[in-house]
């Protein structure tokens, strides 16, 4: 193990929160506990957290929607930190999975998403899908994640900061930012063949988004996106599809939300029912209920996209079969990439987007989990680990 030399000297024991058995969000289920501060093994960094995410994944792993992987957990996989030590071949390593990308080095500061780690040689990962990988583990459901002040991750998982972005602002990208950004790329949003965002540039108002962008123009007027549900992943990803060039249409059942959708940029909001007076070309829902899937299908123009963003959701209530005629197709987003993280980490930077973050500190965990759950919080809620 390389260690981090002189100045600074490892604690053996760190603060963390611990999920020993689900139980609804209202019952603080997270415990502080004392544990040791991992080792390094080969091939990875130990990063001491400065900042991690809260994301609504975290919210079914704590409610027991998604079973326990392992048992305690500590959960958390929007991670922001600084590299303090790493194990044996991990400076041999491409952070990110990007040949170009140098070794990471102590003091580096990096990101560590939901997918943690692949095993490189199924049938998904040889093909490029790993994301589907049959062996992936996820960060805060398979390992302890970064719900603690130290953590580990494999090197060639975890991806550098843009330059000059704080740990609170980078933290909401490392899984809402990036879930999100998969979602734009299978709705052609983003991607090949996507087009490019506007030679103009858009302007980002203080406190604001982007502004609206010269229209990406289909035949004859802009393309439209439907977002359903506008929490973390809707806000961020809001602000890159007008940056390529769309027209947002935002909706949310909690007016706050809706607001927080117009000052983005949106050009329509509304709740689900409500007739924007289009047809969207694509729609991703994040909010995890079942009819916004067919409400988004049905608002859909003959060759568009419904992606799914969600880990969990409701059930689907049947589809008539007119409503998806025309070759619209509905598609699930499960996990991501290598490829989406950095795609979203570069294009975040150029946007460049601007998360709205709620900050908490570490043990405030289980209320920030409860606000989200109650749709209290307006953007990204984020634990302030360390000072960045
Ligand atoms: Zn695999
Ligand atoms: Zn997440």
């Amino acid at each position: 193990m390389t260690a981090s030399g002189g100045s600074f000297e490892l604690p053996r024991t760190m603060r963390a929160l611990q999920l020993s058995a689900p139980a609804p969000a209202a019952e603080a289920p997270l415990r502080l506990v004392e544990l040791p501060v991992p080792e390094p093994a080969a091939g990875q960094a130990l990063l001491r957290v400065l900042a991690c995410g809260v994301c609504r994944t975290d919210l079914h792993i704590l409610e027991g929607e998604l079973p326990p992987h392992r048992s305690p957990v500590v959960p958390g996989h929007q991670i922001v930190g600084e590299v303090v030590a790493l194990g044996a071949g991990a400076d041999l390593v491409a952070p990110g999975g990007d040949p170009g990308a140098p070794p990471l080095t102590v003091g580096d500061r990096v990101g560590v998403p939901w997918l943690h780690q692949t095993d490189g040689t199924c049938r998904f990962c040889r093909r490029g899908d790993e994301n589907l990988c049959e062996h992936g583990l996820f960060t805060g459901w398979d390992v302890d994640g970064g719900f603690a002040e130290y953590t580990v991750a494999p090197a060639g998982f975890v991806y550098r900061l843009p330059a000059g972005m704080t740990a609170m602002a980078a933290a909401p990208l490392l899984c809402a930012g990036i879930i999100g950004y998969r979602c734009l790329r299978l709705t052609g949003v983003v991607g090949e063949g996507a087009g490019l965002p506007s030679a103009a540039g858009p302007a980002a108002p203080a406190g604001g988004a982007a502004a609206p962008a010269a229209a990406v123009a289909t035949a004859d007027r802009p393309r439209r996106l439907g977002i359903y549900g506008f929490g973390s992943a809707a806000s961020l990803c809001t602000q890159v599809a007008i940056w390529r060039g769309w027209e947002v249409y935002g909706i949310a059942r909690d007016e706050k939300h809706r607001a927080m959708a117009r000052e983005l940029g949106a050009v329509w909001a509304g709740e689900s029912g409500d007739d924007p007076g289009v047809h969207y070309d694509a729609a991703i829902v994040f909010a995890p209920a079942g009819e916004l899937a067919v409400d988004a299908l049905r608002r859909l123009d003959k060759g568009g996209i419904v992606a799914l963003g969600g880990i969990y959701s409701s059930s689907i209530p049947p589809i008539e079969y007119p409503w998806i005629y025309g070759e619209r197709v509905v598609r699930s987003v499960a996990n991501s990439t290598r490829q989406d993280a950095r795609e979203l980490l570069r294009d975040a930077a150029l946007v460049p987007v601007v998360s709205l973050v709620r900050e908490y500190r570490l043990e405030q965990a289980n209320e920030a989990l409860l606000d989200l759950k109650e749709d209290r919080v307006r953007g990204s809620a984020v634990l302030r680990v360390a000072a960045d």
